[in-house]
């Protein structure tokens, strides 16, 4: 089946006791045991089934074997918010003395994770210089344990090079990890392109409707753990944490994501509730469509800002010029993410009265709703870093990013044009009426 088909159907059949087209919500925080031998066959994982919710659940499974089929991985695991996913992803890997080779695009949070959290745990994360394969290949040494990228920068936009940063990484005996939020399965699945595992922040897109903190992991189940032990004995080695178990002997190809669930999520938590897995679920299932109205309200917001002479700039990946074009063809067949960044003449002042003067378009921190969402980066998700490391992060102090929407595409360009003329005072709102249809010219703008 293809990701479109498997959204809605993958992973779910009715147990025969009541033939539910919906996956049912199993709201149970434990499961009764048939014996004591049954029980200590669970404990022992000789036998499938659950025991605690903390490990697994009926929903949830639904949702990991639905996801890990539509980015083509082997197994999943859910975790309560996509900023847990990638924590566990990049811990199961890593120990004390190690490090991580990391693009500088990267979400706020995860930045944070990776410069302040990680290495108190003994673990570095070295940013490299931009998100070239060379860049990545300076930095790895001896004790790098993994590539991180965003396929899609989350807000630079920046679009990876997958099919290249797997390889330098796999070159070195290493796995490449990939948060995958922002253009979803249906845009971009870049296990197909050599990646080892995959994250999201369900979140976004894949929920789709601003409603559910949700995050994965997805395990390619490619990695070969066992061939370069020396690295990775946490898989090859008895863990002394759960009865002397071999993740490599146990969970074969799915050792990674066996040793996530075994060790992380059960020692750590981080659930994700069986009702947010079924809301979850409830969004994955129009995903595909969604995107494809995401896709090309973004284009027509795209060419509206670039004709628009009160924008300043504007970094969209779907224009021939943008140094992403040729990556946006190979990775998201040419179908660009609708986040994009812009910055509007007169700086961050007018900037400022922009964001202000939106209506329609919601004035929030998250990505991926229904809805068209913006934000003011430098003043919110990527607060805590210095002026440098947002620069290098691609956040600039004007930057407003958008998500757009699946609104009717007039609406929302009325709102933009209209929060465009309360940027610039002086000029009235001269355009509203014939909104979009009718554009300034620079010389217009220039006189006014
Ligand atoms: N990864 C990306 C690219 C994100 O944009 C976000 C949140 O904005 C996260 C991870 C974290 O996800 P969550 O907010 O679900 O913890």
């Amino acid at each position: 089946m293809r990701p479109e088909t498997i959204a809605l159907h993958h992973g779910y059949t009715a147990d025969g006791r009541a033939s539910t087209t919906a996956v049912p919500i199993y709201q149970s925080a434990a499961y009764e045991f048939e014996s004591a031998d049954h029980a200590a066959a669970l404990f022992n994982l000789e036998v499938d089934g659950y025991r605690y919710s903390r490990i697994s659940n009926p929903t949830n499974d639904v949702l990991e074997r639905r996801v890990a089929a539509m980015e083509g991985g082997l197994q999943a695991l859910s975790v309560s918010s996509g900023q847990a996913a990638l924590h566990f992803a990049t811990l199961n890997v890593t120990s004390p003395g190690t490090n991580i080779v990391s693009v500088p695009q990267l979400y706020g949070t995860t930045y944070t994770l990776f410069a302040h959290l990680l290495p108190k745990m003994g673990v570095t994360v070295r940013f490299a210089a931009n998100d070239t394969p060379a860049a990545i290949h300076a930095l790895i040494d001896a004790d790098t344990r993994a590539v991180y990228c965003e396929s899609v920068g989350n807000p630079a936009g920046n679009v990876c090079d997958i099919e290249a940063l797997a390889s330098v990484a796999h070159a070195q005996g290493i796995p490449l990890i990939v948060d995958n939020t922002v253009p979803t399965p249906i845009l971009s699945r870049p296990i197909q392109f050599g990646a080892d595992i995959v994250v999201h922040s369900l979140t976004k897109f894949m929920g789709g409707h601003g409603t559910t903190m949700g995050g994965i992991i997805v395990d390619s189940g490619k990695f070969p753990w066992a061939e370069h032990a020396s690295r990775f004995p946490m898989f090859t080695e008895p863990d002394a944490s759960y009865h002397d178990l071999v993740y490599t002997d146990h969970f074969g190809d799915a050792a990674y994501i066996g040793r996530c669930r075994s060790v992380y999520q059960r020692t750590l938590g981080s659930v994700l509730s069986p009702l947010n897995a079924f809301l979850l679920l409830q969004g994955i299932e129009s995903v595909a469509v969604r995107m494809d109205r995401h896709v090309e309200n973004a284009r027509k917001v795209a060419e509206f800002l670039r004709d628009d002479s009160r924008v300043e700039w504007i970094n969209y990946t779907g224009f021939p010029d943008s140094p992403y074009y040729g990556l946006t063809q190979k990775y998201l067949g040419g179908r660009a993410c609708s986040i994009m960044t812009f910055g509007i003449r007169g700086g961050l002042t007018a900037g400022a009265h922009f964001y202000d003067a939106l209506s329609l378009i919601k004035r929030v921190v998250n990505l991926g709703d229904s809805k068209s969402l913006a934000c003011h980066p430098a003043s919110t998700t990527h607060r805590q870093m210095t002026s440098a490391e947002q620069l290098k992060a691609g956040v600039t102090p004007e930057m407003i990013r958008l998500s757009i929407g699946i609104e009717h595409i007039d609406d929302i360009l009325v709102d933009l044009d209209r929060a465009l003329d309360a940027a610039f005072p002086a000029r009235v709102s001269s355009y509203i009426g014939n909104s979009h249809l009718s554009r300034p010219t620079a010389a217009q703008v220039a006189i006014e």
